[in-house]
């Protein structure tokens, strides 16, 4: 038995699946996952001393890679500072105003220490602000494991088949109407017969948690449109988006204005960090100047607030994003030309460093179209890529991540080892 194994065995005598997030338990793909022991730059190490190249990165927050020496000496120097202190501090002053420049459409921040509790809380302000009840969201898109948020999610809830969690209250999930992603004719039907009744519409602006999938033209500022007209509060999940396809998120991509806007990943770098934010006068519907209530014990973290800053000092750097969607376009398209060389029909799309790699001909624009790519071909490429040592997400349903210090020596080296695997598999 490997270490890997060995570690994996022990786990699950005392953990549940023998992971802490479901999606790491390799349930989909088969095998052991790896444990982790060390990460530098694009490159991360497990317990057996094997070398990969990351293109999970964290599942997205690693922006500018592993153990980035700027970071991890801030980090280093706000620890000694002391970990916690339950009381304001200049940093979450300097974190909010910063996220209000860099989106224009948050205009107050609060901070939380996961994306969970930013939606979480995003869709209980829509709800005390509107007074309605009723939330819309898309199949295939995830926005954390909230219980209102949990029905018919993609990310590991759709790897395992559980689109739907068991433990929700038939009532509470019945106040969720989930339409079809970049469906504009379903919107427009809901609306005109219960648009007044709809609290929030939630979407992830570019979603990333049925693989990636593009809003088709129009679909945003459809949505748009109709939450104005209808007084329904339009909520964009950037928590994945945001800092990792440009700058100003996918609202800055696309154009358009959200209400609310929830971040998490790329904003901690790594650490437990997450927030939302938008306009001024639903954010003062929070405690304790209104009457919804959200708070938490180590929100606004002081370590963690810090990695965000320099991280986001990082990715403020002249033409990084361009840079950014350059290596990973070259990735993926690289990728894609090896598969079809070898037989495979394949399609990709990427923005800035976020990436989806499809077994199938033509990108997909809903979960339908998601679920018809060829499963088993990606699973065995990513068993042939693992032992390559290339290291990507552990389901076909995952978007990928390259990060700023992925340089063209990683990129030749996947393209290497995906032909070689590509021919395995021929
Ligand atoms: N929203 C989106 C779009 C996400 O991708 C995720 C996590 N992958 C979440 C919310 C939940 O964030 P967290 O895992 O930090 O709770």
């Amino acid at each position: 038995m490997t270490t890997n194994q060995k570690l994996f065995e022990r786990a699950q005598q005392f953990i549940p699946g023998g992971v802490n997030s479901p999606v790491r338990a390799f349930r989909s793909v088969g095998g052991t996952p790896r444990f982790l022991t060390r990460g530098k730059g694009p490159r991360v190490w497990d317990v057996e001393g094997k070398e990969y190249i990351d293109y999970v990165c964290s599942w997205g927050p690693l922006l500018h890679g592993h153990a980035h020496p700027s970071v991890i000496q801030a980090v280093q120097a706000s620890v000694e500072r002391g970990l916690s202190f339950g009381a304001p501090t200049a940093l979450e002053v300097e974190m909010a105003e910063k996220l209000t420049q860099l989106l224009p459409s948050l205009e107050m921040v609060r901070l939380t220490s996961s994306g969970t509790e930013a939606t979480m809380s995003a869709i209980r302000l829509a709800r005390g602000f509107t007074g309605r009840n009723l939330i819309v969201k898309f199949e295939g898109c995830y926005h954390g494991h909230g219980d209102a948020l949990l029905v018919k999610a993609g990310s590991g809830a759709l790897t395992f088949g559980q689109p739907d969690s068991g433990g929700i209250p038939a009532e509470l999930a019945a106040q969720t109407l989930v339409l079809e992603y970049n469906h504009m004719g379903q919107l427009e039907e809901l609306f005109s017969t219960r648009g007044n009744q709809i609290a929030a519409v939630i979407v992830e602006p570019v979603a990333g948690n049925m693989n990636m999938v593009l809003p088709r033209p129009g679909f945003l500022s459809k949505l748009r449109e109709l939450t104005t007209a209808h007084g329904s509060v339009l909520i964009f999940d950037e928590v994945m988006t945001g800092f990792r396809v440009a700058l100003g998120g996918a609202q800055s991509l696309y154009g358009i204005r959200p209400d609310l806007t929830t971040l998490g990943k790329v904003i901690g770098g790594g650490m437990p960090l997450a927030a939302f934010g938008g306009r001024r006068d639903i954010m003062e519907y929070l405690a304790p100047l209104g009457p919804v209530y959200q708070a938490g014990t180590l929100s606004g973290n002081p370590v963690a607030v810090t990695a965000g800053l320099v991280n986001l000092h990082l990715a403020c750097a002249d033409g990084l994003y361009e840079r950014l969607g350059e290596m990973t376009r070259t990735l993926t398209e690289g990728i894609v030309e090896v598969g079809r060389d070898a037989g495979y029909p394949m399609s990709t799309c990427s923005l800035g460093g976020m990436f989806g790699l499809y077994f199938r001909e033509k990108l997909p624009n809903t979960l339908t179209e998601v679920m018809e790519s060829d499963r088993f071909a990606f699973n065995a490429f990513f068993q042939g890529m693992l032992d390559e040592g290339i290291y990507f997400a552990p389901s076909a349903f995952e978007a990928g991540f390259v990060s700023t210090v992925h340089t063209s020596l990683e990129l030749d080296q996947t393209l290497s080892a995906a032909e070689r695997v590509f021919k395995q598999l021929r």
